[in-house]
């Protein structure tokens, strides 16, 4: 039987006899939604510690649906990649990203983000066409390379198809790679040793707090041992903020500093840092 949610393919249910027919509507509806420009790009600030001042920026993505008003990326990637939307939305993500990033310089010289973060999907990855995209969105920006990092998971990396040959020509363009919610995934130490890439973030449920402050330790000490950045994701009070600072973290992200917010109030939060 076919559950149709207002607008939305939530009651999607695996098995059911109306997958074609549900993927069928997925596909419209995101496409529809691109069409008509209801994504948007929230950014959440990545900070240093102890100063707790901007370093770049993480790009998030948002449904601004018309009838269910502002949807979190739970609620329509899984169905993006299920039907393959999230290769023209990811796209439109990475040069929405690069856009904002070089918009900010131009706008904010040395006080813009320094970095862009953008997630990808396993899917995106195993799309040859992937680099070129990229290498398109910096042309057309005018962004530096440096200046965009690619977060993948560890499940995406281990994506096989054409990823790793999708990882080595970003990298070869310049562009950073982190491991995002490190720790999570099932061979985290093996795919640290095989896959290349420039920063590690520790995922926040082994941010001191919920995690043991031993574990945040030790995963520091890796990524400096393998000359990698490390970023403590989902801080959420200052006390995890001065443990993590202790313990050497040199960048931090979450909502004790900043939620995600529009690339408006990012401006300015920078203009006016009172506000961030
Ligand atoms: P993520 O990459 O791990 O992003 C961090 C998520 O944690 C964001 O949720 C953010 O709002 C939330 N967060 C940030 N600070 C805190 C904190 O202090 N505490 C807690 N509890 N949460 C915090 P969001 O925006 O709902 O995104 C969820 C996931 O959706 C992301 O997880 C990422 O995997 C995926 N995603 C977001 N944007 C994109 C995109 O453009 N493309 C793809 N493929 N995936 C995306
Ligand atoms: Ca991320
Ligand atoms: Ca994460
Ligand atoms: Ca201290």
């Amino acid at each position: 039987a076919k559950e149709r949610g207002e607008g939305g393919y939530q009651r999607y249910r695996p098995g059911s006899e109306a997958r074609g027919a549900e993927r069928h509507r997925i596909t419209a509806a995101l496409t529809a939604a691109l069409e008509r420009q209801e994504f948007l790009l929230h950014y959440q600030p990545v900070v240093t510690l102890p100063e707790g001042r901007l370093t770049g920026v993480e790009a998030l993505v948002r449904w601004v649906h018309p009838k269910r008003g502002l949807l979190g990326p739970a609620e329509f990637i899984p169905g993006a990649e299920l039907t393959g939307m999230i290769v023209p939305l990811g796209d439109w993500v990475v040069h929405e990203a690069c856009r904002q990033a070089a918009a900010w310089i131009q706008e904010l010289g040395d006080r813009a983000p320094g970095t862009m973060s953008v997630n990808v999907s396993a899917r995106q990855l195993q799309n040859p066409g992937f680099a070129e995209q990229v290498a398109r969105a910096l042309r057309e920006s005018g962004l530096d390379a440096g200046r965009l990092t690619i977060e993948i998971t560890e499940s995406t990396a281990l994506g096989g198809g054409a990823t790793h040959d999708v990882l080595r020509a970003l990298r070869a363009m310049g562009v950073r790679l982190a491991l995002d919610d490190f720790g999570t995934g099932a061979s985290t130490l093996s795919l640290l040793a095989n896959c290349p890439v420039d920063q590690i973030k520790l995922d926040r449920s082994f941010t001191p707090g919920p995690g043991p402050a031993a574990i945040a330790g030790a995963v520091l000490q890796l990524a400096r041992a393998m000359g990698l950045e490390a970023v403590a994701e989902g801080v959420e009070t200052p006390e995890q903020a001065e443990q993590l600072g202790d313990l050497g973290y040199e960048r931090a992200q979450g909502f004790h500093f900043a939620r995600p917010m529009t690339a408006e109030l990012v401006t300015v939060a920078i203009t006016e840092p009172a506000d961030l």
